[in-house]
């Protein structure tokens, strides 16, 4: 993708480096977290930092480390639960993949701006959140093991940057139009949320068996891959695709389709359990926004998906 040069989103939050570190080796890619309960505050108060403070001093008198014991801290006590990307990311591949993730955001802002206003709606853009191992949001605690995710209740898009090195490496979705693919498809995931279909999803969900609510979730992601396929469309139009970017972005639908990432983790596969779609409808409901760019095609509740 010929990204460079373009115009950055200002709205990006860096919270990297403010968390503790520590990853499960059983990520998901293409995430959305619907609120489950009260927002969790985030910050602490002074005495609390204070009380913290003797602890940890008491608990290093009589010879325990404390920040062992809480696993995390920038100890390097917990270096073996890091991933081999992790690891490898230096400080300039971060700065080029803030400055992509910026641009990309830019150009799906760029995006919805004209398509929702062609619609009569005004859009209102995302927050895309930087971080580094585990994060709170309004949905919730999250960590870097559940992959990038988009939160309704608070609309904004999170993401540990060493995400893409994970979809390169154990996803086998390489490139940058394969990173730019997921970043569009949680932005899908705002578009839904600011049109009304996650909170009726929501809505819906709580009287659903967990086979109804999988299969409507499928219908959700599928519809959230055909927005990043629109997103796609108008960023072909612009002249911004290199040779081979269609084909990573497809490449990357492929290898997170619920079938596929099942056969790999587990060896078999139970559909029933799919909430994000088959590698073929990934494809599939992506391409169909691509072909189109129109809102239209990505009805994943009224065609069959
Ligand atoms: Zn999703």
């Amino acid at each position: 993708m010929d990204w460079k040069g373009r115009r950055q989103s200002s709205n990006i939050e860096d919270r990297r480096g403010t968390s503790s570190r520590g990853r499960n080796p059983f990520g998901r890619s293409g995430g959305i977290r619907l609120p489950s309960g009260g927002i969790r505050r985030s910050g602490m108060s002074f005495k609390t930092i204070l009380i913290i403070g003797v602890i940890y001093l008491v608990l290093k008198l009589i010879g325990i480390d404390p920040l062992q014991m809480l696993g995390g801290g920038n100890t390097g006590a917990l270096t073996g639960g890091q991933s081999q990307a992790e690891r490898q990311v230096t400080p300039a591949r971060q700065d080029e993949m803030t400055q992509f993730v910026a641009t990309v955001l830019a150009e799906t802002e760029d995006v919805w701006n004209g398509v929702m206003k062609s619609q009569g709606f005004d859009y209102a853009e995302p927050k895309l959140v930087l971080f580094s191992g585990a994060v709170a949001s309004a949905c919730g605690n999250a960590s870097s093991a559940s992959g990038p995710f988009y939160c309704p209740g608070d609309q904004k898009v999170y993401i540990d940057l060493t995400f893409f090195d994970e979809l390169a490496q154990r996803f086998k979705a390489s490139g940058d139009f394969a990173q730019a693919y997921v970043l569009a498809h949680e932005v899908g995931h705002h578009v839904q949320n600011l049109i009304g279909v996650l909170p009726e999803f929501n809505r819906m969900r709580r009287s659903m068996s967990q086979t109804e609510e999988n299969q409507m979730s499928v219908r959700v992601e599928l519809q959230a891959d055909c927005f990043a396929g629109i997103w796609g469309h108008y960023t072909a139009q612009k002249g911004l695709l290199e040779r081979g970017d269609l084909e990573e972005a497809l490449n990357a639908a492929q290898q997170i389709g619920d079938d596929t990432l099942q056969r790999r983790t587990q060896g078999y596969v139970v559909p029933e359990s799919f909430n994000h779609g088959t590698s073929a409808q990934r494809k599939e409901w992506f391409a169909r926004g691509f072909e189109t760019g129109r809102l239209e095609v990505c009805d994943t509740f009224n065609n069959p998906v």
